[in-house]
């Protein structure tokens, strides 16, 4: 049985104080929530205050990128142990912003995604097709390509600690949303290569859908089968919103 996870992306935003008024905002909203796991990816100055305000809830917190090396002359850089020092139980890794403007590669994704679970953090590894390679029909091809490259490696007895977001770029911080049939015959096909490449244990790894996200368009993408949960980067920001979509308000007039 697959645990529904949300995880708020906060990308480059919200400084500490900001960041731990979230979390009281927050926490009230989603107590005793104990089916699904909740996640904060704040930017990396803020890991510290969250970690602090977050203390003793369930929620995890992650952060948005990773070095895969553990130490080393690697200017500006974080090693997965730093990460896991301050409390985080997940980073990011693959998001289309750091492939389209950081130059990340499927196996510079891997390794990561390596390096986080030898250090025992869990990778948010995500993948999605451009609005051109959807129109050219070839978002499956695009999606088995990635998820080999993005996974290479990667030992079958840790499958059940990664989590996948399938995350069309044309979808993200757009306002337009993937249809639940889209994303579920996305979600389908991504399950498959899991199942491929990892056996039973692919079946059990948790597949997020991001891009748009809201309260209003939740109930109906979490309603399908091969959805099991959110990566969230807009609505994400605000604690109500946030809130809304891990409770799968479906608000009158939904899309
Ligand atoms: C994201 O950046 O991962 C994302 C899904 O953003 P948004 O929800 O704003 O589309």
């Amino acid at each position: 049985m697959r645990r529904p996870i949300f995880a708020a992306n906060w990308k480059l935003h919200k400084n500490r104080g900001e960041a731990a008024a979230y979390v009281r905002e927050l926490l009230p909203r989603v107590a005793g929530m104990d089916g699904v796991e909740i996640v904060l990816a704040p930017p990396f100055t803020a890991l510290d205050a969250v970690a602090t305000a977050l203390a003793g809830s369930a929620v995890a917190l992650a952060a948005q990128n990773v070095h895969p090396a553990a130490s080393g002359a690697f200017t500006g850089e974080v090693a997965p142990g730093m990460l896991a020092d301050l409390g985080c139980r997940f980073a990011i890794v693959g998001h289309s912003e750091r492939r389209a403007l950081f130059g990340e590669t499927d196996a510079g994704v891997a390794s990561k995604a390596a390096a986080l679970l030898a250090a025992g953090l869990r990778p948010i590894v995500c993948i999605g097709e451009t609005l051109e390679q959807r129109d050219a029909d070839q978002t499956f091809d695009v999606l088995r390509t990635q998820l080999a490259g993005s996974l290479a490696g990667l030992p079958r007895n840790r499958a059940r600690d990664l989590v996948l977001a399938y995350e069309p770029v044309w979808a993200i911080g757009t306002g337009r949303s993937a249809t639940p049939e889209m994303a579920q015959e996305a979600h389908a096909f991504v399950r498959e290569c899991l199942v491929a490449q990892f056996g039973e244990a692919g079946a059990e790894i948790q597949i997020q859908y991001g891009g748009s996200v809201k309260p209003e368009n939740a109930a109906a993408l979490m309603a399908q089968p091969d959805i099991d949960g959110a990566l969230v980067g807009g609505a994400g920001l605000e604690a109500e919103s946030f809130s809304k979509i891990i409770h799968f308000e479906a608000q009158e007039g939904s899309s």
